[in-house]
């Protein structure tokens, strides 16, 4: 353990630079070490908070009394299946943009429209991270975790996992700390097929071709850095968390009610957006409903704001503060139900408070 820290300040963890100090922050840069501060945290009893990238945490002003744990491993270990599929187990610490770039470069196709997410592979499993069509839980075959329940580190599959629509079972629990993913590649020089019509538009093919897959990981770049959802210290609409909100994906009766709203509300020529989902249920989208509620893009003349680019990511412009972040929010999620009856969900988590 190379650094420890009493009342540390935890904003400048964030990639929104919010929230107050953990009482203490101890940073694991193995796997062995992330496991022994775990354990000695809860021999102690102590409250355990672990913070990786920072990138989908909304942590409360007052901060969290609990020692903080940034984890902080490294390395990849890669293996040939039978199949001739590739696995890489990935230290949970590993920046995630780095490991799809690696995984590019080497010719494995199954993680390139993750290009560019910020974060640690370690959370990816957390909200079963996803974006243009593709999501963690697809390539993910084990996960080694710490149980702080049991004291024991164990594999488990992904049935075990509780993949969902940017949700697991390990989202919002603080039971298992997860020490590496194991993600199964397939050799290709092609992508997987492109599902997102946006993606296979910027890449001119068709929705379910293949491309190249430097050139899908390229345009995902591209597409995101317009909507500034690449971390950039020069771009003001990339402090955020990311999306907000979820998309809310409904029932059949509740989203044929919704459309029945959206017609009266807005005519029947600004179509609600709708996207399958499992289980007979339809996903519609959560910037149509927040705009047309009349929250556009640059939305707040304070230092918390909707994003120029983006409707569903909402920033800090520099001295806001989570109450401001959260007051914001619910005056959008407020004015969506008051609008179309339906309750936004946010996707990050909050920590030291609750929604
Ligand atoms: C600009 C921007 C764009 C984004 N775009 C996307 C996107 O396209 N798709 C998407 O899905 N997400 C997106 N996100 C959200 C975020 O990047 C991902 O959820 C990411 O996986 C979070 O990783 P992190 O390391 O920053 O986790 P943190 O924010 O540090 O932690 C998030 C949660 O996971 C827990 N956690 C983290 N690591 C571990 C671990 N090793 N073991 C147990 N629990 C752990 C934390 O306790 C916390 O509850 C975006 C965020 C930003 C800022």
């Amino acid at each position: 353990m190379t650094f420890e820290r009493s009342r540390a300040p935890l904003a400048p963890l964030t990639t929104i630079g919010l929230g107050g100090p953990a009482d203490r922050l101890i940073r694991a840069e193995s796997e062995e070490e992330l496991i022994e501060t775990v354990r000695e945290a809860d021999r102690d009893r102590e409250k355990v908070f672990v913070i990786a990238g920072g990138s989908n945490v909304v942590i409360a002003d007052e901060g969290v009394h609990a020692t903080a744990i940034h984890v902080a491993s490294h390395g990849i270990k890669t293996a040939r299946e039978p199949d001739e599929r590739v696995s890489l187990t990935v230290q949970a610490g590993e920046q995630w943009n780095a490991v799809v770039a690696a995984s590019v470069a080497d010719r494995l196709s199954g993680l390139e429209c993750l290009a560019g997410i910020p974060g640690t592979t370690g959370a990816t499993p957390i909200q079963n991270v996803g974006a243009y069509g593709q999501e963690v839980a697809s390539t993910i075959t084990a996960l080694r975790v710490y149980d702080r329940e049991s004291g024991e580190t164990v594999t488990l599959a992904p049935a075990d996992c509780g993949f969902g629509y940017r949700t697991s079972r390990f989202k919002g629990g603080d039971r298992y700390v997860v020490l590496a993913v194991t993600f199964t590649l397939t050799p290709s020089e092609l992508s997987e097929p492109v599902a997102y019509p946006q993606l296979a538009e910027a890449l001119g093919i068709e929705v379910g071709q293949r491309a190249p897959l430097s050139d899908v990981r390229i345009a995902v770049h591209a597409l995101r850095r317009a909507k500034g959802m690449v971390i950039d210290p020069t771009d003001p609409d990339s402090v955020s968390v990311g999306s907000f909100f979820t998309n809310p994906v409904l029932t059949g009766s509740d989203f044929e009610q919704l459309q029945q709203r959206a017609a009266e509300r807005v005519g029947p020529d600004d179509q609600l957006p709708t996207y399958p989902a499992p289980e007979g249920r339809v996903k519609t989208s959560a910037a149509w409903l927040i705009e047309r509620s009349g929250f556009s893009r640059g939305y707040g003349d304070g230092d918390v704001g909707i994003s120029d680019r983006h409707t569903l990511a909402l920033i800090n412009r520099g001295e806001g503060t989570t109450a401001e972040l959260v007051a914001l929010a619910r005056e959008i999620a407020d004015g969506v139900e008051r609008d179309f009856g339906v309750k936004l969900v946010p996707e990050p988590v909050f920590v030291g408070h609750s929604w």
